[in-house]
């Protein structure tokens, strides 16, 4: 492939920073960085393939006439069971306003009120109102048209579309650059950018799982190439599940927004019993790990789940919930007159790669922002609306951070032929890929145990072993964290449920810190234990 095919016409730039992912947290970075020259590498169409885009309730951020950083950060530590980094959510809370202000400015049409004050919502474990959305539900695809718009318009930022990095290139002590693959990461071609700094913005860990509500892109790259470059990931174990994604057989699955629970939907088997009354005082509107558990439990006993509308909806349906309803309907489903089965499904990964406050990695030269790290503000479960806040507050630290550290621009360098390979193709249907969703949602899922994590952890091992291609080296390496993470964690805590330690436990309040060298210690534990 001819190297200057890299080159758009209009971009006039020097090669010395590289962001992975288009998603908010990419894009963000790279107008604070502007007018430093940035490449970006996004593995699918900006705009597609991010969970940004289909963002639905909003970003929080403390600015409403009754609320204080206080009272954000108090919610926020309340969210994540004990073991939130406060230094570094009040950081994210405190410089919410100001980010929200940016938005403003990149354009982003923020709901406002008569006055022309912006609207402030109220969404569940918020002690105020104050959810940033546009026109209801389109806060996601709103942000990343105006960034997107934005990102064009500013001729220091190259968006290199369809380039999916496949690996981190160390150097001693640094990171030096990037290999990726053009066409959607279906050419034979392997790309290298040579980079001065490298900003890690590829987003999370959904299609690691059977179930998710995130897009095919997010499976877990990152963190797998991160950490198989040296940097150490932390709280890997702790994964958000929503409740009730509409069971329909798609991938990914809708969402059966909580706001139907809200307005009094009932969850039954397939019996028709009520079965989250046996669970929780507040039935349906337990806390979501509550519920996701009680659907878990039904599905995985054959009963199934179903959230029954008929009565508390009816026939308003089709009004007040358009996109469910069109998602039951184009599955022969009437919600109006049926209940929607419903799974629990991924929906957000608290852990990731270990940043400070700065967004700087363990490894120098590699910085990283969004949902791919974890910076310590979720704890061990996320506040609602708190990641978007995240992303756009730690994207615009990290910009400041490259600006002080690396004043000058250096590297002109256009990404050099690193030659073919045919360690591709489609791993997203490949049957090895199938198998480790299966794996991961059946023993490090909503509900897990020590000896189905060791049986998990034994299947991610072998499937490693049978599988060479780097990109699906990457995935399962996360995959390994997590359930790691998750089989040494002998508590329950957030979004970390073990059915053989059931409650929290004071010596575990704390975070995990691991490293690749230290999740194949446990993998090789565990085999000696299987063969012995
Ligand atoms: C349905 C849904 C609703 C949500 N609603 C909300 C909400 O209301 N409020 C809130 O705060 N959060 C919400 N979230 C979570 C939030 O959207 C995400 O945490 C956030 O958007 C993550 O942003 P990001 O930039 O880190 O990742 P993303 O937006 O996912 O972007 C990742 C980017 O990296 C690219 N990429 C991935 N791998 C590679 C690779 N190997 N090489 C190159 N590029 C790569 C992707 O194509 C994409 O461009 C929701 C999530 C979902 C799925």
């Amino acid at each position: 492939m001819p190297i200057d095919s890299f080159r758009p016409q209009s971009w006039n730039g020097i090669d010395d920073i590289v962001i992975v992912g288009g998603g908010l947290a990419g894009l963000f970075c790279a107008l604070k960085l502007a007018p430093r020259p940035v490449t970006i590498l996004a593995a699918a169409p900006i705009g597609q393939g991010a969970s940004s885009a289909w963002a639905q309730g909003g970003i929080a951020a403390a600015m409403s006439p009754g609320d204080t950083f206080e009272k954000h950060v108090a919610d926020t530590l309340e969210a994540g069971a004990g073991i939130v980094d406060e230094k570094m959510a009040r950081f994210m809370v405190s410089e919410g306003p100001a980010r929200i202000h940016d938005l403003l400015e990149y354009g982003v049409p923020f709901d406002r009120d008569l006055e022309g004050k912006l609207l402030l919502s109220r969404e569940a474990a918020h002690s105020e109102r104050r959810i940033v959305r546009v026109k209801g539900d389109m806060a996601g695809k709103a942000i990343m048209e105006a960034l997107i718009s934005a990102v064009r318009k500013t001729p220091s930022i190259r968006v290199l579309e369809g380039y999916v990095v496949e690996e981190l290139v160390r150097e001693g002590r640094f990171i030096s650059g990037v290999v990726a693959r053009p066409d959607a990461g279906q050419s034979k071609n392997r790309v290298h950018f040579p980079a001065r700094a490298v900003v890690l913005c590829s987003g999370g860990v959904g299609h690691l799982y059977a179930v998710t509500t995130n897009p095919w892109e997010a499976c877990g790259q990152g963190v797998g190439m991160a950490a198989r470059a040296g940097a150490i990931i932390a709280d890997p174990e702790f994964v958000q599940f929503h409740p009730t994604a509409i069971n329909i057989g798609r991938d990914p699955a809708p969402l059966a927004t909580e706001a139907l629970r809200g307005d009094g939907a009932h969850l039954i088997n397939s019996a028709g019993h009520r079965f989250m009354l046996d669970i929780h005082e507040d039935g349906e509107l337990a806390p979501r790990d509550v519920v996701s558990r009680g659907v878990f439990a039904e599905v995985q006993a054959g009963r199934g789940a179903f959230l029954d509308c008929t009565k508390a909806v009816g026939a308003h349906f089709p009004d007040m919930f358009p996109t469910v309803y069109a998602s039951c309907i184009a599955a022969g489903i009437d919600p109006v007159t049926q209940p929607i089965p419903v799974v629990p499904a991924v929906h957000y990964h608290m852990g990731g790669v270990l940043t400070d406050a700065e967004g700087r990695t363990s490894i120098d030269g590699l910085w990283a922002a969004g949902e791919v790290t974890s910076t310590g503000v979720h704890g061990a479960n996320r506040l609602a609306s708190n990641s978007l806040l995240e992303a756009v507050v730690f994207a615009a630290r990290i910009a400041e951070n490259i600006k002080g550290m690396l004043p000058e621009p250096k590297i002109n360098d256009w990404g050099k032929n690193a030659g073919e390979s045919d360690d591709l193709v489609t791993i997203e249907d490949s049957p090895a890929l199938k198998r480790l969703r299966r794996v991961m949602s059946d023993h490090v899922g909503v509900i897990r145990s020590r000896e189905g994590l060791a049986t998990a952890i034994r299947e991610i091992a072998a499937l490693e072993r049978e599988n060479s291609r780097m990109r699906f080296h990457n995935i399962v390496t996360t995959a390994k964290l997590i359930a790691t993470g998750a089989y040494l964690r002998e508590e329950s805590r957030g979004g970390h449920f073990r059915s053989d330690f059931t409650e929290q436990k004071a010596d575990w309040k704390h975070r995990t810190f691991l490293t690749l060298a230290d999740a194949e210690k446990v993998v090789a534990d565990l085999s000696e234990t299987a063969a012995a």
